[in-house]
């Protein structure tokens, strides 16, 4: 720990400070991955079943303890109670979904050996070592989770490195994990700030887990190519809902309400564009802005959009909204805040906001904004809907809304991302076997899902003997009989069948 440096994690609710924890710096973080490697050695030599079972345990004691761990991540983002405790049953729901498909798919996998069928060849997934995870504010437990299960059924060691803003939720973590029977020391959380993070980077991890904004993805990247460690990048979005003429108005209304406000939009799979075909547009975007103005909105456990993360988060999205009412956008419910005023402590709740007549030229259209704001555009059809919704560097997510499901899984497939609901919004998350990723900006890799588990196992290729011959025909010394061998085979390939083989025959003996 550098002299004694801390960092103070202040409630977004009041700003009052709710803990103090330690700033680390290398030597703290080298200390943490050779914890963790140890404790690694014997965890990976545990069968995939047993790793299994502790992450069933683990899920269970997060049942037990959903309101003292919802207390926590309320105590560091300020979020309803509601969305708190959907991290834990979200958290649970990964977990379980790891404990039923984890050790099938782990489980080596026989490869068919082709024309050396006196060979037996197999694939082993076996674990990386220690995986370095660094986490961003908004989701302190899922996120932070979702890394921490896959590299866990993968029988690998992990660092967590959370959020300067929101290490509390982490912290309780290796006391999570104790009580659920996995070894000690084999989860490890460093706190500090972005230095604690680039030094989890430089450590011999063996990989890192990154989700964060873009900026910060390209720097992990760069570092990580200094000594090759892989990584994965889960990082921003400008996620996009396109409403169809034919789609359930009262549905689209009260699914893109909710896919735009959760967690106050600071989500990164948060809709933060609306294409809406002209013929429902003006009733679309009517209902969109009661529904907006009804939420309530505030810094209580009962509001349904709660305060932003920081004074930082809060001028971000204002100036957002700034710049696009400057340019000609029009504010149709919510409000912007205004310049040089910024929010007092417990004042940090923006009013749910939908802006239209929003153009390239703002900043609202390109950058993220990562608040409870929703841009609507009206578009002639499906075709311009698609046109704008490809016009974004990142490619998270999406949300296509039409009566006809076809139509809308069509309308998908031809969106650059990573994923797509069909008249649905976030509740992918909900499902541990969906995995999340992006394209683009929103960089790559995936977590959750089996997906998000392969990426914490690397395949061993394993080929083994079964004939137990002197000598393999191809082997030195070069001779007629070789040649033979290899013309043999390309026929056998090249004819299949019956046909084949007798070529393949003749071949073989010279003819
Ligand atoms: P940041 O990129 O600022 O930070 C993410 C993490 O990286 C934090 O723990 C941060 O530490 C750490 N960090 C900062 N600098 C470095 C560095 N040089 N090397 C290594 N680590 C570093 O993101 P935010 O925390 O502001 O989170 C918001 C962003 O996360 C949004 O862009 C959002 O879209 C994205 N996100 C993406 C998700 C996805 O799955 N695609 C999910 C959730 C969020 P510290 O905070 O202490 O500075």
């Amino acid at each position: 720990m550098r002299e004694g440096r801390t960092i103070e994690v202040r409630s977004p609710r009041d700003g009052r400070v709710v803990a103090t924890f330690p700033l680390s710096g290398s030597s703290e973080v080298a200390t943490a991955v050779a914890t963790a490697r140890a404790a690694a050695a014997v965890w990976a030599s545990r069968s995939v079943l047993r790793r299994v079972e502790a992450l069933i345990r683990l899920a269970r004691v997060l049942e037990v303890e959903a309101d003292e761990v919802a207390d926590a991540i309320i105590s560091e983002t300020g979020k309803p109670r509601a969305e708190a405790l959907a991290e834990v049953a979200v958290s649970v729901e990964l977990l379980r979904y790891y404990h039923r498909y984890a050790p099938r798919h782990l489980s080596p996998r026989r490869v068919g050996t082709g024309w050396m069928f006196w060979k037996k060849a197999w694939v082993e997934r076996v674990p990386l070592g220690v995986v370095g995870v660094i986490t961003p504010w908004n989701y302190p437990l899922i996120i932070g989770m979702d890394a921490v299960a896959a590299a866990l059924a993968g029988g690998n060691g992990v660092v967590v490195k959370p959020s300067e803003l929101t290490p509390v939720t982490a912290s309780l973590l290796p006391d999570l994990c104790a009580r659920a029977g996995l070894p000690q020391g084999l989860v490890q959380v460093v706190t500090g700030d972005g230095s604690t993070g680039e030094a989890l980077v430089r450590s011999d991890v063996d990989k890192v887990s990154f989700t964060g904004s873009t900026a910060v993805g390209r720097k992990v990247m760069a570092v990580a190519a200094e000594t090759l460690t892989p990584v994965s990048l889960e990082l921003g979005g400008k996620d996009v809902a396109i409403v169809l003429e034919d789609a359930d108005l009262a549905r689209a209304v009260k699914g893109i309400a909710f896919g735009g406000f959760f967690n106050a939009g600071q989500t990164c799979i948060s809709i933060e564009r609306v294409y809406v075909v002209d013929a429902v547009a003006a009733e679309f975007t009517r209902r969109l802005a009661e529904e907006a103005s009804a939420l309530r909105y505030g810094v209580a456990d009962d509001v349904d959009v709660g305060p932003m993360i920081s004074a930082v988060q809060f001028e971000r999205v204002s100036a957002h909204l700034r710049d696009a009412v400057a340019k000609g956008a029009e504010v149709v419910a919510g409000g912007v805040p205004e310049a040089d005023s910024p929010p007092g402590e417990g004042d940090r709740a923006l009013a749910p906001t939908i802006v239209t007549r929003v153009d390239e030229t703002m900043e609202i259209f390109h950058e993220e904004t990562f608040g409870p704001v929703l841009a609507v555009t009206a578009v002639r059809d499906e075709e311009e809907a698609i046109r704008w919704a490809s016009a974004s560097a990142y490619g998270l997510f999406a949300s296509v809304w039409t009566e006809n499901r076809r139509r809308g899984v069509d309308v998908g497939r031809r969106l650059r991302t990573g994923g797509v609901c069909v008249n649905e919004s976030l509740a992918h998350a909900g499902i541990g076997g969906l995995p999340l990723g992006g394209v683009g900006d929103s960089g790559f890799g995936s977590r959750r899902g089996l997906e998000g588990l392969t990426e914490m196992t690397r395949p061993r290729a394993f080929l083994a003997d079964r004939a137990g011959l002197s000598r393999e025909p191809w082997w030195f010394p070069y001779d007629e009989r070789v040649e033979r061998l290899t013309r043999s085979v390309l026929a056998l390939r090249a004819r299949g069948g019956l046909s084949g083989l007798v070529v393949a025959a003749r071949r073989l003996l010279g003819r």
